[in-house]
This record gives C-alpha cells, sequence and structure tokens, in this order.
C-alpha cells in the first residue's frame, strides 16, 4: 500500500457512511497482520499516544499515530469519546477520523472515516493473534463481554477458525442475547455460562471495560488463547494478573502492554518484566516460535495501535479509488 494509490496532488475522502461497503473483514485482517510485522521487524513505528481531557461535553480526545515505513504509510488517528452524544445527538459516543499524509512531501492524502474501522481493526487483532496461536485444534471459543466490540470480535473470530461452539459469559447478563444472535448467524450453537465453565473453551476473547478482573486463572484450562481486548487505558483489567504469569504473553506493542494494557497489573505486582511480554509480529515474521505445546497457555495483551487504524485506512483509500467511490479534492 502506499496511502491509497491517489495522486500525491489530489486529497481523497472516504466518509463513515462509505466504510462498511468498502472495508472487508479479510482486507483488514491483512492489513493489520501486515503492519504488526512491520511493527516486529522495526520497519513501522507507533508514535507516543496524546489522550486529553477537554473540559467540554466530558469529552476525551487525543491521537494516535505512526509510520510505517515498509507500507509507505505515515499518520493519525484523532478523536476520542463523548459520553453524551448518543443522548444528546443520536450518534454513537466514540468518534475518529484518519488523516493519511504522504511520507515523501508531507502533503495531505487522505481522510477517512474512523468509527467502523476501528472495530475492524479490534476485531482483526484478536484474530491475528487466534491464527498464530490458538492450538490447530481448538473447537470451543470463549466470550467475556457483550458490548459493541464484542459482535465484531466473535464474527472475526468465527472467519478465523473453525469453531463447534461459543460459549460466553458477561457481567450483564441480559445483552448475551446479541452474542447468540451472531454465532447463530454464523452456524454455531451458542451457550450462556457462569465463569467457571469457561475452562471449557480452548480460546477466550475477553473485552469488557472493566476496572477488576472478571476472568481468573482457575477459569482458564492448560492450552488455552486468551485475546484480552478491553484494557487499553491504566486502570482497566480484564484477567487475574497471576494469569499473565502463568501464560506465555504477547502483544501488539510492548511499550503500550506494559503501561495501558493488561500486562499492566502483572508487571506492577512484580509477577512479570516488560522483557516476558514478545510482540506477536515476531511470531509472524518467524522470528519467535509462538507457542510451543499443548498445554501452554497463550495470551495476547491487544491494546490498539495507531498503527492498525492507518493500515486499514490506506487499504479502505486503496478500495475507494480503485472502485470510484472516493471523493477527490485537488489540494
Ligand atoms: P461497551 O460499553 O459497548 O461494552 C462494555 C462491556 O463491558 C459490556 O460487555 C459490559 O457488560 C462489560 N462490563 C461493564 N462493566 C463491567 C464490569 N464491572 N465487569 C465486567 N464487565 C463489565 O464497550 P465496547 O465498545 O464493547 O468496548 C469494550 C472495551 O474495549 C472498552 O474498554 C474499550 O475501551 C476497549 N477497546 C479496546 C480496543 C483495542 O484496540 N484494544 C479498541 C476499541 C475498544
Amino acid at each position: 500500500m502506499d496511502g491509497g494509490k491517489a495522486p500525491a496532488h489530489e486529497l481523497v475522502i472516504v466518509p463513515e457512511g462509505m466504510i462498511a461497503d468498502l472495508l472487508t473483514r479479510r482486507a483488514a485482517f491483512d492489513a493489520v497482520e501486515q503492519v504488526f510485522a512491520a511493527m516486529a521487524s522495526g520497519a513501522a513505528v507507533n508514535f507516543p499516544v496524546v489522550r486529553e481531557a477537554l473540559g467540554h461535553e466530558d469529552a476525551l480526545y487525543g491521537f494516535k499515530g505512526g509510520f510505517d515505513a515498509a507500507g509507505g504509510v505515515l499518520g493519525l488517528k484523532a478523536g476520542g469519546y463523548w459520553p453524551h452524544n448518543l443522548e444528546r445527538r443520536g450518534i454513537i459516543n466514540h468518534q475518529s477520523t484518519v488523516f493519511l499524509f504522504d511520507p515523501d512531501s508531507g502533503r495531505v492524502r487522505a481522510m477517512v472515516g474512523g468509527n467502523l474501522l476501528t472495530a475492524l481493526r479490534t476485531a482483526a487483532a484478536s484474530s491475528v493473534s487466534i491464527k498464530h496461536l490458538a492450538r490447530p485444534d481448538a473447537k470451543v471459543l470463549g466470550m467475556v463481554g457483550a458490548g459493541h466490540q464484542a459482535t465484531f470480535q466473535l464474527r472475526a473470530a468465527l472467519e478465523t477458525r473453525t469453531f463447534e461452539k461459543v460459549i460466553g459469559w458477561n457481567y450483564h447478563p441480559e445483552m448475551l442475547p446479541t452474542l447468540a444472535h451472531v454465532a447463530e448467524a454464523a452456524g454455531v450453537p451458542f451457550e450462556a455460562v457462569e465463569l467457571p465453565e469457561l475452562a471449557e473453551a480452548d480460546v477466550i476473547i475477553t473485552i469488557t471495560s472493566s476496572f477488576a478482573p472478571s476472568l481468573m486463572a482457575a477459569h482458564v484450562s492448560p492450552g488455552t488463547h486468551l485475546a484480552c481486548m478491553g484494557t487499553d487505558t491504566k486502570g482497566k483489567q480484564e484477567v487475574e494478573a497471576t494469569l499473565l504469569a502463568r501464560a506465555t504473553v504477547f502483544t501488539d506493542e510492548v511499550a503500550q502492554s506494559v503501561s495501558i494494557g493488561e500486562a499492566q497489573h502483572a508487571v506492577a505486582a512484580g509477577l512479570i518484566t516488560a522483557g516476558a511480554v514478545t510482540p506477536v509480529g515476531a511470531v509472524i515474521n518467524g522470528a519467535h516460535p509462538g507457542r510451543t505445546s499443548r498445554d501452554e497457555i497463550t495470551l495476547f495483551d491487544g491494546t490498539g495501535v495507531g498503527l492498525q487504524d492507518l493500515a486499514v485506512a490506506a487499504a479502505i483509500v486503496e478500495e475507494a479509488v480503485a472502485r470510484g467511490m472516493a471523493t477527490i479534492v485537488p489540494l
């Protein structure tokens, strides 16, 4: 990808409403897998995240940026969380937009709606981890969480491996039917369970906004692959910290994993060090063996990085230009 293959003197605009038509889960998966590999080899770098309380509308606003020299993609995602949007404006609370720049000249290249893109790139990240780290014979998928992101996570996971059953737990059990609906639409039976029954799962995705662990070490069987996707902020926590000491821990970006990801708690408690956390891209590149035994617990700490957004936005721009669906403005 080269940031969309539009001429350097034009700005490509792809609004939010077009993303669903332009971005397939397959394209998101490929873009994320590729950029994780580039990050691990040092060819792509995420910049420090800026996140500020605006003191207006109780909003949190920030930037996630990076440069992928291998893919020729430079840019940032700007946006955040406006908690009153739904009630006051009838639009979703998470709002973001991706901006891409020509890495040779710094000229702006594209502006891409970032809301659906974020959900699809987050789901792609856990799926990439499942592809590279779950046991080949994994049959039961466990879900912890049933909010907005959970349905995207579940759909993507069901397309990554052939699961025979989905089991799910949620803090608010009344939300579980949304997961049942997604699983059954994919032809896979769904069962609501209590946390200890997650021991039956071969793969578990956690995607909650919790600040205290739900999934404890005793709920996880040897050989399980965990994709912990909900913890992306200091203080959030989904799984018991001792689980990270029992597991081989992988992540998208080590610096984020140990500061704002699930690993922050195990590191703070002295249970593991940052050196024990491996970028999943190293497995994709063949520099790390990944899972080495049937009984090993693997844990992917997905914190969400700007380069994921940029990689997927670049794929969207390319598709929009190729299909004549982009708005193109001369600079
Ligand atoms: P949501 O508000 O739609 O759903 C929240 C989920 O958390 C629900 O399942 C809810 O029942 C559960 N929950 C709430 N309080 C809980 C508690 N005390 N204990 C256990 N579970 C609880 O949110 P969402 O949009 O689905 O996002 C879920 C999480 O994923 C958030 O923390 C969000 O910041 C994070 N996220 C991460 C990435 C990433 O790249 N890693 C990307 C997007 C979102």
